[in-house]
């Protein structure tokens, strides 16, 4: 199993943070756990093609997270050469986003459906909506979901990839809570949203103080990965974005280890992890 943090990016535009994307590459499959800004430039960096993924996973629908759904949607479809479904597995409220995504598109489909004579059906996209259990499982790989809590954003839900004796957690933001740790329990790699409390609160702009309401904290985080027992804790989307190889990138891993004896990874994009 091969996880690629594709985008480790926040709301906030990064010359060197795509927005949060993360493959993992396993039993022949392609899977994609969320789709922010600039996914499909990183997936072309691995690379796999817009028609290459199995199936796209969403976290929460916070727009972050789906900037690039719709270019994921338009590229599959019109790189295809026969009718796919793209297969997409979201929190309960991904059908009407999809749908809404599929209606804004409306145009640009009709444009391209009337000018290339051998494209003659519209994208296709398959919605499963999930709220707990398995969402997906096939070859021996087995993707389950957990509620958790990024409350008032709701219902939202993290992922377990379970293959050959092997599991990685991928969870979107969320405070720490029973559904997250049932996804980590014993987990060889954690990939989670962090903010950093304090470089938040050194600078008083109410919009950024709320952010310390719904995401995990360093220490938060580091808790989570201690309790559950997991091998490597990997940092993604930090808020704010410490720049690469700084002195404060360090002392996020430093805060992090403070909690948690196994290994902490902040990630960069592109970056792989072989279990
Ligand atoms: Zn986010
Ligand atoms: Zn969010």
């Amino acid at each position: 199993m091969q996880v690629i943090t594709l985008g480790t990016g926040c709301p906030l535009p990064d010359p060197d943070r795509a927005g949060p994307a993360t493959l993992v590459q396993a039993a022949g499959f392609n899977l994609l756990f969320d789709c922010g800004r600039g996914v499909l430039m990183r997936a072309a960096a691995v690379p796999v093609g817009p028609g290459g993924f199995t199936a796209v996973f969403l976290t929460h629908l916070h727009s972050d997270h789906i900037t690039d759904l719709n270019d994921i949607i338009t590229m599959q479809w019109a790189m295809s050469f026969v009718p796919t479904a793209l297969k997409v597995i979201g929190p309960v409220g991904t059908a009407a986003v999809v749908d809404r995504t599929l209606d804004m598109l409306r145009d640009d489909v009709g444009y391209r459906v009337a000018h290339h004579a051998d494209l003659t059906w519209e994208p296709i996209v398959e919605v499963t909506e999930v709220r707990d259990g398995v969402a997906f499982e096939q070859n021996g790989l087995r993707v389950l979901a957990e509620p958790t809590d990024h409350r008032p954003v709701e219902p939202t839900v993290g992922y377990r990839v379970e293959c050959a004796g092997r599991a990685v957690a991928i969870s979107g933001d969320t405070k720490p809570c029973a559904g997250l740790d049932r996804l980590c329990a014993g987990a060889d790699l954690y990939l989670q949203t962090v903010v950093r409390r304090a470089s938040i609160e050194a600078m008083p702009v109410p919009r950024l103080l709320d952010i310390l309401d719904y995401h995990s904290t360093v220490e938060e985080t580091a808790d989570t990965a201690a309790r559950n027992g997991v091998g490597t804790l990997i940092i993604t989307h930090p808020v704010p974005a410490p720049p690469s190889g700084s002195e404060l990138a360090a002392q996020w891993v430093t805060e992090a280890s403070t909690g948690f004896d196994g290994t902490v990874v902040l990630a960069d994009d592109l970056q792989r992890f072989d279990l």
